[in-house]
């Protein structure tokens, strides 16, 4: 979705976002999306063609927990508020003049603007390192690969290794003196 900054009239322009994609990619990986981007922006003008933009978006992700290694629907709600200046700006004020409250505004070259990378940028931004289906999800049995949640396997309550039986058999022996 490419704007053109030219095209952006005085009053601003305030739209819905629609946007039909059904995934995205994300590294080397295909994200499948269970809800598309939904939302609004509001984009205005300013001197020195400065452009505003701000709104606010949704969506959800099909991930697949770190620990469990079970898909799960993860949402993500965002507003922001982005300035953009043209690219020709630090060239003619200098990076070094820029206040430290703009150090994380954004820059346009050939006077147009991909509103699309405006929220799948924060879209990237947000996905966890390692997604997890929930905060104490108890992940997958390392011996039988039983996936934890849906409850204990046997693993744990093997008899213990007969060479520490007889260790065991001693050690009460000690004890009982
Ligand atoms: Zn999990
Ligand atoms: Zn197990």
């Amino acid at each position: 979705m490419l704007l053109k900054v030219k095209d952006i009239p005085e009053g601003g322009l305030r739209f819905s976002i629609k946007d039909k994609r059904r995934s995205i990619v994300y590294g080397e990986r295909n994200i499948p999306l269970i809800k598309p981007f939904s939302g609004f922006m509001e984009i205005n003008r300013r001197d020195g063609g400065r452009v505003i933009v701000e709104g606010s978006f949704t969506v959800s992700l099909r991930l697949v927990c770190s620990r469990c290694l079970e898909e799960f629907e993860y949402t993500i709600m965002e507003s922001f508020r982005d300035v953009y200046f043209p690219s020709s700006f630090c060239f003619d004020h200098g990076v070094h003049e820029l206040s430290k409250d703009d150090l994380d505004v954004l820059y346009y070259a050939n006077d147009e603007i991909d509103l699309s990378m405006v929220y799948l940028e924060k879209t990237y931004l947000s996905i966890p390192m390692k997604p997890l289906c929930s905060e104490d999800c108890r992940g997958i049995c390392p011996i039988c690969g039983k996936n934890l949640n849906y409850g204990e396997c046997d693993c744990n309550k093997r008899p213990v290794d007969p060479r520490w039986q007889q260790l065991l058999a001693i050690k009460e022996k000690l004890m009982k003196g």
